[in-house]
């Protein structure tokens, strides 16, 4: 109970910094990232091909083209000296410095931490974005989308500078930030699309708009209130009027589960359930049509849930997102018909479901109702913005259709959907199609960020 309580303040404290704004000044000096590559290692080798030096503070105390950092008893130790603060390592003009044999632009920071060292890349932003941009994007794109994604992927990244502050980093080289591999990973074209927007973010009444994208959000895209609970006026739900000419690989997709397998999955997440009869969408968003809740009816009892949870339980390269349409069907019999379009669009919400929506969450109405404390951490995690970077991996031919193996005579649940990701903001895919027929970034940016604005910041 106590830990719960903890953890409820946690995300209302994550609420509070994450609805702070940042102030945009017309002419700052660019941004240095700290970028934390790895945490606990037993040992580190840098290697450069004229001398490093290796700093205490401002005070030099060694260099070398080769240095082999080992962590012993919470100590840094480089040839026999050793360190048990942070230690800097910095190139020698012009050269790169190779950390566990790749190459990376900037400085090095070194950490000893209880029984391990935390490795830290330190960029600027410019050099921090060549670094990340082919994880999300191909070069292959045309131009003004690689533009789109450079600006919304540097005002990102302003926006969570510090996120692993704890660590001792601002962001992490993994997907929870943004995928970053230093020079090895940099593409020509990519870079020239960071260079060609030097500087500029998105902004909103003259502070840092917050950014989300998408791969594909299906043919429209959602409001940001619908995923993490916060109306903002520029992350409305957009009808992409163009979207038949998109060329997606996401664009339909099938999930068919098993009642078994759904059994085991919820059980997974703790949520007991003994078998599932049926699956049933409660609300949906009236604009996209995505799940928000789904009802998973049980002989003895039933469950309303929402449909992120379930996406996010049933992992998110399997239900790719929450635009979909649930069919039922028995192990070995022929499924009747395709979910048409047109399921997947279904009337408009009632009044009353849409003043039900507008309530606030109350927990003592969630807790009399029956919720567990672990479902409504959830509920209020997703309804205050704890969301990820949701994007389809890169260079990886996705299945169109995906399915289980199940037993004789049970109940099969049929996923018809479409798109990838939260559906939140820029879809990658919509921005591709948009500059295919000849929009511009700024253009492109306007269409998925209504009402913000372009700065150059430095
Ligand atoms: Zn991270």
């Amino acid at each position: 109970m106590k830990n719960r309580i903890v953890l409820l303040i946690f995300i209302f404290t994550f609420i509070i910094t994450a609805v702070k704004t940042t102030p945009i000044n017309a002419k700052d000096t660019e941004v240095l990232i700290k970028v934390g590559l790895a945490i606990g290692e037993k040992e580190a080798v840098f290697l450069s091909d004229a001398p490093m030096t290796i700093a205490e503070g401002n005070k030099v105390i060694l260099k070398g083209r080769k240095l082999q950092i080992a962590c012993i008893n919470g100590t840094a130790k480089v040839n026999d000296i050793t360190f048990k603060k942070k230690i800097s390592i910095t190139p020698a003009m012009g050269s790169l410095i190779r950390y566990n044999g790749k190459p990376y632009r900037g400085s090095f920071e070194v950490i000893p931490k209880g029984n391990g060292l935390t490795i830290i890349n330190l960029v600027s932003i410019e050099e921090y974005l060549y670094g990340v941009l082919k994880a999300e994007i191909s070069p292959s794109w045309p131009f003004e989308a690689l533009k789109a994604q450079a600006v919304v992927s540097r005002t990102y990244a302003l926006n969570n500078i510090g996120r692993h502050s704890s660590q001792g980093f601002d962001l992490c080289a993994g997907n929870h930030c943004q995928g970053y591999k230093g020079l090895s990973s940099e593409d020509p074209i990519l870079n020239k699309a960071v260079d060609a927007t030097k500087g500029e973010v998105l902004t909103y009444n003259g502070t840092l708009a917050k950014v989300f994208y998408h791969s594909d959000s299906g043919g429209c895209t959602t409001s940001s209130k619908y995923v993490w609970g916060r109306d903002i006026p520029y992350l409305k739900g957009r009808k992409e009027e163009f979207y038949a000419s998109c060329n997606s690989p996401y664009k339909h997709w099938k999930l068919e589960l098993p009642s078994s397998k759904l059994v085991e999955i919820l059980s997974e997440n703790g949520i007991e359930i003994e078998d599932i009869k049926d699956l049933a969408i409660t609300k949906r968003d009236n604009l996209s049509f995505r799940a928000l809740t789904i009802r998973i009816i049980g002989s003895k009892r039933s469950i309303e849930i929402p449909a992120t949870r379930v996406r996010q339980m049933i992992g998110y390269s399997l239900l790719r997102s929450t635009a979909f349409d649930i069919l039922k069907k028995k192990a070995n019999e022929k499924r009747e018909g395709k979910a048409k379009p047109s399921n997947l669009y279904p009337p408009k919400l009632s009044k009353e479901e849409r003043r039900a929506r507008a309530r606030s969450i109350n927990i003592k109405e969630l807790l009399a109702k029956g919720y567990s404390y672990d479902d409504i951490i959830l509920i209020l995690a997703e309804a205050y913005g704890i969301l990820e970077r949701d994007v389809a991996p890169q260079n990886e031919q996705p299945q169109e259709e995906i399915s289980f193996e199940a037993k004789d005579g049970e109940s099969i649940f049929i996923f018809e959907g479409r798109g990838w990701g939260h559906g939140v903001g820029m879809s990658q895919w919509g921005a591709k199609t948009l500059a295919e027929k000849g929009k511009s970034y700024t253009e492109i940016l306007q269409f998925y960020f209504p009402g913000t604005e372009i700065k150059r910041r430095w």
